[in-house]
């Protein structure tokens, strides 16, 4: 697939996963203040470049083609794959508010229609 066209735009901002009504990636942070320690979860999102950095430094979603990919194939196959439904509303917000003009929409169509799930009418 050409992950790579299909994320030309794409500068790694985050608005796409924040405004989705079905992301709910998130990173834990503890922080001490007053010998008071506390432990918070964060938003995250996988379309930032750090998402899967390991602590070893290797990071296998370095790079943003691949980053997209995950997220595509996260809400649209393994989800229906595990639970039997699409992590996707069809909302549209991603696509609205992309400041890069990423269009989820049109990439999982051009998809459909490469491996032949769904043919022209
Ligand atoms: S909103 Fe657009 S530019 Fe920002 S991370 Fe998502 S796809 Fe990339
Ligand atoms: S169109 Fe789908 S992927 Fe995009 S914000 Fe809405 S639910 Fe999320």
């Amino acid at each position: 697939m050409p992950w790579e066209a299909y994320t030309e735009g794409c500068i790694g901002c985050g608005t796409c996963t924040y405004l989705c009504p079905t992301c709910h990636c998130f990173e834990i942070k503890d922080t001490e203040e007053n010998e008071i320690v506390s432990r918070r979860r964060l938003w995250d999102s996988c379309m930032y470049p750090r998402f899967t950095l390991h602590a070893g430094g290797h990071n296998p979603r370095a790079a943003k083609p691949e980053r997209f990919r995950q997220r595509v194939l996260h809400k649209y196959v393994y989800l229906p794959q595990n639970y039997g439904f699409t992590a996707c509303t069809g909302c549209g917000r991603c696509i609205r508010y992309c400041p890069g003009g990423l269009n989820i929409k049109n990439a999982v169509a051009d998809i459909q229609k490469r491996t032949g799930e769904v043919q022209d009418a």
